[in-house]
């Protein structure tokens, strides 16, 4: 499109004329950036359409990802790069006096997901794209996407997120390619002369899901997938309608909001169930406007319907989405006039799923009245599934009643998605060789036993191209001088820097850019919160979703313990260390806002103290997104990876860390497991309980909290910070419940118990900082072995081993 600088100048020019009406004298950087994003978008354009073609043409079999989560974030800088346009574009922008990086923060982030599960599903589309697999993500255009979070006297505030305030660049709406979805009504029943069962479902509201499609921009190949994200919306029509059945004197715009409600929210909650009627109502909306769109396309193709299978493969993205399979038995049964058999036979060939925890406040289950009350065909369909799934438990087991109740699809009054998913599905995968262990022996085990063959592990991974290359352009230039640019398509060549272990140059290099990417982190740190930090203490960072089980409870107990010793211990010996922590808490999850308050109460008098002289700051950056992680990643020193082992079924912020030469401090638990065995006892630092050690706990007791704390004096010590006068509590009782979370209800993540096994460790990685050479040569073995942990990886054992799609190349 151009190979110039010359050509870009002329063609960006151009743009802001024409879709701005500006010269690039008077243009303003949001100017700049629509321009520039919609000149992008021209060229991705065409390669969409070539892919389209290319694929309606071949008939590639394809994956459609569902998930209630994508987390995005931003995608000027990561479409650039897949298009090859970065310096062109880069330099310029700086000869019109622009600045690249000043227009990406232009660009708000398209935060819809929560953490951890939302990122996976983005990451996993920019390496279907990128290594040429055929596959599309569906997912719900949010109006509003995760909250934004304030500090007011450092207790977090929830803001609503605007993220569409300004035009979204990268989507197009696709009005022709709406589809109407149905709620609540009853079924009729019926019988054709031939003696075939009708099912009409009558009375019903509907609401009309519109499709805004994002491209998603495969790594210099041509390939651009779609990710279809379904926007709730009223016809005219189907308000009017609705107005004159609820008391023909209804509100016409309070009815039409009524419908529009369905995508105005993303749920905050992370591993956590609400259940809340409109949260079904938006899982509903999502299965049945996808399912309903990939039908077309299907059958565009115009085979028979029993060829689905060979053709497309749906998965979801843990069981948020997992009325996909009922509703692709409805589509087929009641529009398609397909047997129960045949459409289950396809169903489940073609559903897959990922289970994301074995945390029990995260398995999903809706009471069955709920379900039979908004979605009435759908239960009909559900109830048959578990009417014959318990009948073949009954002909492999007659009498075993105790089996059959723990494995039913409903139960106890409601409905377990779970189940649901494990039953109707031909492939159940965990996201750790931990997790799919755990699940497979102990959480479910007696699916397990069922249908051992459906389980598999397929360990996360993340994108390499966006957490390395795009993030951290310093070491990926570093990198691509020692071993050239064979990784940034085949990522396990990242193991090619171990030839680098010994040489003293290239560790020295690598401790000056990690120093380099410190400065700019100290740099955003001033700019956000006007905290100094000093560049050469020891970055000890904790940034993910704040959770009792993950623990920064645990971190912000050892800054206490380190504060006193300080303050207490003239003796003392401490590497000077900057905490750095970011993290939101569900807006309802009493506990973890009480942690942010806690943090951000020790970050008020540790910075403060000049007795401390500066050598320990600690940082709380409000706001943790997508686009936050990656200022922060290249610049960490310590990355806290510190559950309470068996509880994070993966975790993939490790990951990102480790592939930026950070030192993981960490449990054996989930991905952190598997980060070990890459690179040995000594690039990494674990402590703490086993998972084994834990459930042992879990189902068994005898673990006492009071125990621990009436025989470890550091432990009472700090721990009685909490509610004793101290420059913490200053007397009140803010803290109170965190030390009845520890003292009063036994600890239920291990806190104390793990407590001197983290200080002991975290003293012997303070010794080990000060030792530049060796610590540079861990780092360099982190990264060297991060390249397994790339989602291109994953993304294609998905592909061999449960989706069965082979790569297209595309061809312009
Ligand atoms: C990677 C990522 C996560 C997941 O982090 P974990 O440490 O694995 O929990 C959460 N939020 C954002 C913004 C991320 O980029």
């Amino acid at each position: 499109m151009f190979n110039s600088k010359e050509e870009f100048i002329q063609a960006f020019s151009e743009k802001l004329r024409t879709t701005i009406g500006k010269e690039v004298e008077t243009a303003t950087e949001q100017d700049a950036y629509r321009s520039l994003g919609a000149l992008v978008k021209d060229h991705i354009n065409k390669n969409w359409l070539q892919t389209n073609q290319q694929y309606e043409k071949e008939q590639p079999k394809q994956v459609y990802y569902f998930s209630m989560e994508f987390l995005i974030g931003r995608l000027l800088g990561n479409n650039l790069l897949n298009l090859q346009m970065l310096s062109i574009v880069r330099e310029g922008l700086t000869d019109l006096g622009f600045s690249l990086a000043d227009l990406e923060e232009v660009e708000n982030d398209a935060g819809l997901g929560n953490g951890g599960l939302g990122r996976l599903a983005a990451c996993f589309l920019d390496s279907l794209a990128s290594v040429g697999l055929p596959g599309h993500g569906h997912g719900i255009r949010y109006r509003y996407g995760m909250f934004d979070q304030k500090l007011i006297d450092g207790y977090q505030v929830e803001l609503p997120d605007p993220w569409l305030s300004e035009p979204y660049v990268w989507e197009v709406r696709r009005p022709e390619d709406a589809v109407e979805v149905r709620f609540g009504g009853y079924v009729d029943t019926g019988v054709t002369p031939e003696g075939q069962l009708t099912f009409e479902h009558k009375n019903y509201e509907q609401v009309r899901a519109v499709p805004y499609d994002v491209p998603v921009v495969g790594y210099q190949n041509e390939t651009v997938h779609t990710l279809r994200l379904w926007s709730a919306e009223a016809t005219q029509d189907d308000t009017l309608a609705l107005a004159y059945k609820q008391s023909m004197s209804g509100n016409y715009l309070t009815h039409k909001r009524s419908l529009e409600e369905t995508s105005d929210f993303l749920y905050p909650d992370d591993s956590h169930e609400e259940g809340k009627r409109l949260r079904l109502k938006q899982e509903y909306f999502l299965v049945s406007a996808g399912v309903q769109s990939v039908l077309r396309s299907f059958e565009r193709m115009e085979l028979p319907l029993s060829s689905f299978p060979e053709k497309i493969a749906l998965h979801i993205n843990d069981t948020h989405p997992v009325l996909v399979i009922p509703e692709l038995m409805r589509a087929l049964i009641d529009e398609r006039g397909m047997s129960w058999e045949d459409a289950w036979e396809i169903t489940q060939s073609s559903v897959s799923y990922t289970n994301h925890t074995t945390l029990r406040e995260a398995l999903e289950t809706w009471p069955i009245g709920l379900v039979r009350e908004l979605l009435p065909r759908l239960y009909m369909i559900i109830e048959e599934i578990n009417e014959r799934f318990c009948q073949s438990l009954w002909k492999q087991g007659p009498g075993d009643f105790d089996r059959i109740a723990q494995l039913a699809i409903i139960a106890d009054g409601q409905v377990k998605m779970a189940h649901l998913a494990i039953v109707g599905s031909h492939s159940v995968n965990g996201v750790a060789k931990l997790h799919t262990e755990i699940l497979k022996s102990r959480e479910m085990k007696k699916f397990y036993d069922v249908f051992p063959k459906r389980f598999t592990n397929k360990t996360n991974g993340i994108t390499h191209r966006r957490w390395l290359v795009h993030t951290n352009q310093p070491l990926a230039d570093q990198i691509t001088e020692a071993i050239g640019d064979h990784w940034i398509t085949q990522p396990e060549r990242l193991q090619d820097l171990l030839a680098k272990k010994d040489d003293s140059a290239f560790l020295d290099q690598l401790g000056k850019v990690k120093q380099q990417n410190k400065q700019q982190l100290a740099a955003f740190i001033k700019d956000v919160t006007d905290i100094t930090v000093d560049t050469q203490s020891m970055f000890d960072v904790h940034i993910k979703r704040l959770h009792g089980y993950k623990r920064q409870l645990l971190n912000a107990l050892h800054i206490m313990y380190l504060y006193h010793e300080l303050k207490s211990n003239p003796s003392f010996e401490m590497t000077p260390r900057t905490f750095i922590f970011a993290a939101k808490a569900a807006p309802s999850y009493y506990f973890a806002k009480k942690v942010i308050k806690l943090i951000t109460t020790i970050a008020d008098v540790v910075n403060d103290d000049s007795d401390i002289q500066g050598l320990m700051k600690v940082v709380f950056l409000p706001n943790y997104s997508v686009s936050m992680a990656e200022k922060i990643i290249p610049g960490t020193d310590v990355s806290e990876q510190i559950s309470t082992a068996s509880k994070e079924a993966s975790g993939t912020g490790n990951m990102k860390l480790m592939m930026n030469g950070a030192l993981t401090l960490g449990t054996m638990d989930g991905a952190n497991v598997e980060i070990h065995d890459l690179v040995g006892d000594d690039a990494i630092y674990t402590f703490g309980l086993s998972s084994e050690e834990v459930l042992h706990y879990a189902h068994h007791g005898g673990y006492s909290a009071r125990k621990v704390y009436d025989s470890d004096a550091r432990v009472r010590r700090t721990v009685d910070q909490l509610v004793h006068y101290s420059p913490f509590s200053k007397g009140s009782t803010e803290f109170q419940d965190l030390y009845d979370s520890l003292i009063t209800y036994n600890d239920e993540y291990f806190v104390l118990k793990d407590f001197a096994n983290y200080i002991a460790t975290q003293q012997r990685i303070g010794y080990d900082y000060l030792q530049k050479r060796d610590w540079n040569m861990k780092s360099l073995i982190n990264i060297a072995h991060s390249g397994k942990f790339a989602s291109d990886l994953t993304i294609q054992q998905y592909a061999s081993q449960i989706w069965n799609i082979q790569p297209v190349n595309i061809v312009r």
